[in-house]
């Protein structure tokens, strides 16, 4: 299925997710819900773009199809967005990969994410990490005086592909890093990077200045906000929040958060890239996803002037453009 959230803007874009569902139900409200994350994600990055999400849907128990299954799966996925003219692109999300993304490729071109020697804006996890780090420096600026990471000590939970190249971004900038993950098999980066190793339960709640929340969602909730020793907080992993009223206890208790939308917006700064109009280029898209920091300082200013958190106004934000763009329409 694909969910067209918002048009407003631009085409809607947004990732195919192919994930199990206790039943279709599910299935459509997930893709509802992170179609409109997707039109608030790229309306405060400033992109010429909505918010449209596909979901292949897989019984639940059953294990993700391979082979001539999963090729099948994917051209009929393709299918349906060919159908949609471009009202919706397609991309890798959680599930899918850039092999994928070719299959899709087949049948319609409204896809993207598809390898740099293709023309395409390839994996996302990297641009998604330098945006993180971009909007990290942000929060420092802000708690601490200045920018600088160097001697700064930050917990990243979930080292993965995001969490993984961010922590090397920021030893490279002289963090002291805190890492962790579930998966023992990533220890070897605290080794090669000279990090702490950490379980994830310890590291969320570490003596440190920032924590990047870089796995699942949901981490901060009552019961953990109130054991929080980082003064910020932004990382990659998406809807961190277990409920928004938990932006207001983060507030409450000094902590600047930057939203996990306007933090993790990276990939679809670097996918947004591939469509303007002199195609793909690598050099611009590192500038276009630095400037993740002019977006977090836009956010947080409006948060300060209105009183409001971080959360409220980079929704005001987000709504205030689609309003926009839709009025323009009229
Ligand atoms: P990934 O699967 O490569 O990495 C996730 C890592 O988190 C894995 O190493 C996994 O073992 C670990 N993990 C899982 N549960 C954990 C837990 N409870 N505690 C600690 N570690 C745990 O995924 P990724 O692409 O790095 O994405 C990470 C997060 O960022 C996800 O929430 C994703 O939706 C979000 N995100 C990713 C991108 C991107 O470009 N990849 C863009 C925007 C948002």
């Amino acid at each position: 299925m694909v969910a067209v959230h918002s048009t407003a803007r631009g085409p809607s874009l947004g990732g195919c997710r192919m994930w199990t569902y206790g039943d279709t139900v599910e299935a459509m409200r997930d893709a509802l819900r992170l179609s409109r994350a997707m039109t608030y994600k790229s309306a405060v990055a400033g992109l010429p773009l909505g918010g449209g999400k596909g979901v292949i849907a897989l019984p639940a128990g059953s294990a993700p199809p391979q082979g001539e299954d999963r090729r099948a799966v994917l051209l009929d996925f393709a299918e349906t967005v060919d159908m949609l003219g471009g009202t919706y692109l397609t991309a890798e999300d959680v599930g899918t990969s850039e092999p994928d993304m070719e299959t899709i490729a087949e049948t319609t071109r409204h896809v993207t994410g598809l390898a740099v020697e293709r023309g395409g804006s390839g994996d996302p996890s990297p641009w998604t990490a330098l945006g993180v780090e971009a909007a990290i420096r942000v929060a420092c600026e802000r708690v601490f005086g200045s920018p600088s990471v160097e001697g700064r000590r930050i917990a990243v939970v979930g080292v993965g592909s995001v969490g993984g190249r961010l922590a090397e971004l920021l030893a490279e900038g002289g963090a002291q890093l805190v890492l962790a993950d579930i998966d023992d098999r990533r220890r070897s980066l605290a080794g090669r990077l000279a990090a702490e190793w950490t379980a994830p339960a310890a590291a969320m709640v570490a003596d440190v200045d920032v924590l990047a929340p870089c796995a699942l969602g949901g981490v901060l909730d009552d019961y953990i906000v109130p054991q929080l020793r980082a003064r910020a907080i932004a990382g990659a992993a998406n809807n961190q929040l277990a409920h928004e009223a938990v932006g207001e206890l983060l507030a409450e208790r000094g902590i600047l958060w930057v939203p996990d939308f306007v933090a993790n917006a990276g990939g679809v700064v670097n996918i947004a890239v591939e469509l303007e109009a002199a195609g793909y280029d690598t050099a611009r898209a590192e500038t276009r996803v630095r400037a993740i920091a002019d977006t977090v300082s836009t956010v947080l200013d409006h948060a300060e002037a209105t009183g409001s958190t971080p959360l409220a106004a980079a929704n005001e934000i987000a709504h205030r453009r689609v309003a926009e763009a839709l009025a323009a329409t009229r």
